[in-house]
This record gives structure tokens, C-alpha cells and sequence, in this order.
């Protein structure tokens, strides 16, 4: 029999890469929670339709690459390929509409994709996005792409560059979608064939398209900003001048629309430089004033953006960042016949002063114990051997530099910080060189003094 292989594109997130990943995660939801953005966690299987009405049929994410099913009551099932519409719906259902507003929502969590994989691009994939519900203010547009911009940042990612576009609402955009088609149909039989298809349902696509032969007649196309309706300009100009007023560098980028339908106004981009061709997008977002309605709910404002963390994650590795591995403060080897139960509560000790403790297992010799510690990278051993526990006292060794000494077992807490302080101290000078390297290692809450 062959051994059962994981699905195509969805990859397994291994250590060391996860100390990484968690730290992401965990900058992610300090800063979100620093902004007043909460935890939201919604079901990762929603009705087929939400995502059909939300994200918007004649997009390739709901033409081609959603994971439906049919459960057993005939019901029409879908793993989700983004969270916004999910969200919005959990905000009504959860009477969230009800209390002050804007709700302000995060969320972090894989994402299902039927894309064809390759680097940067998965099945399954995980995003870390925000959602503000409930207002129509420019001033949350600002707030909300600071957001994205700060978790870059912080994360360290490397050349990150702002794109920023409008593209109007229900008001100005079918006037200027006649604009784009007149200036495409001369071209439309040179232009590819996904172009040719969305030049009725969805014109302003053809904007972003990436093929080759589509480029030519992009350069002058008409953009968007040139065609806002007076409110929506007004909005505009108040949000890059938001932008402006934090000293966030951006770019205007008149082709910049989004794959999905329900975006109005503000669309915006993060890509970083270092990450060629298409997958070069960190992640995106922007308002979607039309969502709520189209879902079946009251007309709602709302505005957020999604990232993705495994472009992050390879964009930081590209640029040099090395996986911090997981390593435990203290490998305790419970040596004596009988010392397993001595061994977990030593253990217990040291982990009640945060050293993180991992005790060896099973009856072997001293050597095989010894190897397993180093492989652990712990800086400090405690070897619980016949003679210290008729002693009363265990045995502590620097893996640093070899020294090792006997303590009694009451001091025994004392000479394990001892040992991980200096190891923390090298660690940490270590880091410095790295990529990101402060913002990175959150960690385990570091140990207080003492
Ligand atoms: P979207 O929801 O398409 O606007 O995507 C937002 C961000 O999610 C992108 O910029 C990527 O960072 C990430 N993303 C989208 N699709 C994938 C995928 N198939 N694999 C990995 N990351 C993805």
C-alpha cells in the first residue's frame, strides 16, 4: 500500500517555520487589538450562496475555484475562499448592527482556494484581515490600511510599496464602465479570451489584467478617479490625505480594481518588491459600501482588507529571516530507576517561573539521554541520577560551555534561571542580525526577574 499523501496545494505547516507563523499571528492580533479591532471567528463551511452573492458571480474565485459540496439535506456547501462576506453576515445575524458603530473585527484563518498552486499561490492559504462595519467615514478607510500597513512593518517585511485607487460606486461607475468599453471594443479581438468574457459583466477587470497582450491597451485606458461622482472624490481626497497626514508613502494607481465585485471607493493594495510577477501582493482590500444589501440585509457601509500570512512568511524567508527553532528552556532526564515522578514535579517547578521545562523519557542510558537534550537545543540540563536523589539534589549542566555542578533541589530553580538568562542574552544578540528580528519574537511571554 502507498503511503496517504497530503491534497495538492495544501501544504502542512511544520516546526521551526511555525515559531514564525505564531509570532505573525500574534503581531497581528496585538495590533489589531491595540486599534480596537476584536476577534471574530466564523464557520469555515458557509451556504454555497453567500459566497455567489457576496464575492460576486463572473469572478474567478466563485467561477472556478470554490470547494462546493452537497451535504446530506441537499444544501449546497462551500469551504470558504475569503471571510468579508462571512463576516458581514455574522454581524447581522449576531446583532452586532445593533450597538455602536463601526464594528471593528478581526479575524486569522485558512482560506480555500482551486487555484492552480505554485509559489505564493495555494489551496489552502491563510489570511489575518480586519472588517469595519457600520461606517461610511474616510477617516476608517485611513485607519483600516494604516492597520495592514503597520503588520508589514512590524513584521519586517521587505519593500513594501501602497497602491491606492478609487473606483466609485453605484452613482459614477456605469458611466464610466461605458467609457472602458468604448475604449476597449476596437481592441477586444487582440485582447485575451478571460478579457473578451468580462468585457460586458465586469469591464473595469480588464484593467488588471495581467497578460501580455492586454498591455498595450491598458496604458490608455481612461482611469477611474477621473470619472468619481463629486461625493466619491470628495471621499478620495480625504483619504490620501488622511494617508499623507500619518506620513504613509503610497502610490495612485489607476489600475488597480480588485477581483471582487462588491468594492466601491477605496481599493488598495500592498505588494512587496521582492516577490516577482502576480503573487507579488501581499494583500488588498478596501470599501464595500454594496455588500450588506446584496447579501439581503440593510443597506451597511463597511471597509477591510485581507493578508495573506504564507506570502508574508515567504516574502521575510526570500529576504534572508531564518526560523527561530522551538527550543525549551531546561531538558530535565529523570536517569534514576523510579525518578520519573521526582522528574515531573521538578519539571512542574520550573515551569511555574516560565521556564519552559521538557523531561526525557523512557529507561535508557545516560549517553541517549544526553543526545535527545542536545537535539532539544535546551541551554540547561538536569540530570536526576541514583546519587543526587539519595542526595536530596540534582545535577545542572551549562550546555553553553559544559560546566555542570551539584545543587540541592531547592536551588535548584535559581541555578536553571541562572543558566537560561545567559543563553537568553546570546539568543537575543544573535537575533539582532535578523530580519524583523524584534518584532518577531514575542514569543513566550519573556520571564520576569527572579
Ligand atoms: P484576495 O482575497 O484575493 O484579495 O487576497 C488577499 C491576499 O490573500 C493576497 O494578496 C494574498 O496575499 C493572499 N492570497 C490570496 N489567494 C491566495 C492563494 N491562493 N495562496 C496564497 N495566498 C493567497
Amino acid at each position: 500500500m502507498s503511503p496517504i499523501r497530503s491534497v495538492t496545494g495544501m501544504n502542512d505547516l511544520l516546526p521551526p517555520a511555525t515559531t514564525t507563523w505564531s509570532s505573525l499571528e500574534r503581531l497581528a492580533e496585538d495590533l489589531a487589538g491595540r486599534r480596537g479591532y476584536w476577534r471574530i471567528v466564523t464557520p469555515i463551511v458557509e451556504s454555497t450562496e453567500l459566497f455567489a452573492r457576496g464575492v460576486g458571480a463572473g469572478t474567478d474565485v466563485v467561477e472556478k475555484e470554490m470547494y462546493t459540496f452537497e451535504d446530506g439535506g441537499g444544501h449546497s456547501l462551500t469551504l470558504r475562499p475569503e471571510a468579508t462576506a462571512s463576516v458581514v453576515r455574522a454581524y447581522f445575524e449576531g446583532g452586532l448592527h445593533d450597538g455602536p458603530q463601526p464594528v471593528r473585527l478581526h479575524y486569522i484563518g485558512p482560506m480555500f482556494r482551486r487555484d492552480r498552486p505554485q509559489a505564493g499561490r495555494y489551496r489552502q492559504f491563510f489570511q489575518f484581515g480586519v472588517e469595519a462595519i457600520g461606517e461610511s467615514a474616510p477617516e476608517v478607510d485611513v485607519e483600516v490600511i494604516e492597520l495592514a500597513y503597520a503588520w508589514l512593518r512590524k513584521a519586517g517585511a521587505p519593500g513594501i510599496s501602497l497602491q491606492v485607487n478609487s473606483i466609485g460606486d453605484e452613482v459614477c461607475r456605469p458611466a464610466y464602465r461605458e467609457v472602458l468599453r468604448a475604449h476597449f471594443r476596437p481592441h477586444l479581438d487582440q485582447m485575451c479570451a478571460d478579457c473578451r468574457r468580462r468585457f460586458e459583466v465586469n469591464p473595469l477587470r480588464l484593467l488588471d489584467c495581467k497578460k501580455p497582450a492586454c498591455a498595450p491597451f491598458q496604458a490608455g485606458a481612461p482611469a477611474p478617479v477621473e470619472h468619481l461622482c463629486e461625493p466619491c472624490r470628495v471621499h478620495h481626497e480625504a483619504v490620501l490625505a488622511g494617508l499623507r497626514a500619518l506620513g504613509l508613502e503610497f502610490q495612485q494607481n489607476p489600475r488597480l480594481v480588485r477581483g471582487l465585485d462588491y468594492y466601491t471607493r477605496t481599493a488598495f493594495e500592498i505588494w512587496s518588491v521582492d516577490l516577482e510577477g502576480a503573487q507579488n501582493a501581499l494583500g488588498g482590500g478596501g470599501r464595500y459600501d454594496g455588500l450588506a444589501k446584496e447579501l439581503g440585509f440593510a443597506d451597511t457601509p463597511g471597509m477591510g482588507f485581507a493578508m495573506g500570512i504564507d506570502r508574508l512568511y515567504l516574502a521575510l524567508r526570500r529576504a534572508g529571516h531564518s526560523d527561530l527553532p522551538p527550543r525549551p528552556d531546561v531538558f530535565v532526564i529523570p536517569l534514576a530507576a523510579g525518578s520519573a515522578i521526582a522528574g515531573q514535579g521538578i519539571a512542574a517547578r520550573l515551569r511555574e517561573v516560565e521556564l519552559d521545562t521538557v523531561l526525557s523519557t523512557g529507561a535508557r542510558s545516560l549517553r541517549s539521554h544526553m543526545r535527545a537534550a542536545e537535539r532539544s537545543g535546551a541551554p540547561c540540563v538536569v540530570i536526576l541520577g541514583e546519587d543526587e536523589i539519595a542526595a536530596g539534589e540534582a545535577t545542572v549542566k551549562n550546555m553553553a560551555d559544559g560546566g555542570q555542578s551539584r545543587v540541592r533541589l531547592d536551588a535548584l530553580v535559581a541555578a536553571a534561571q541562572a543558566i537560561q538568562g545567559q543563553a537568553d542574552h546570546v539568543r537575543q544578540a544573535q537575533r539582532g542580525a535578523d530580519v524583523g528580528a524584534e518584532e518577531l519574537d514575542p514569543g513566550t511571554p519573556r520571564r520576569k526577574a527572579g
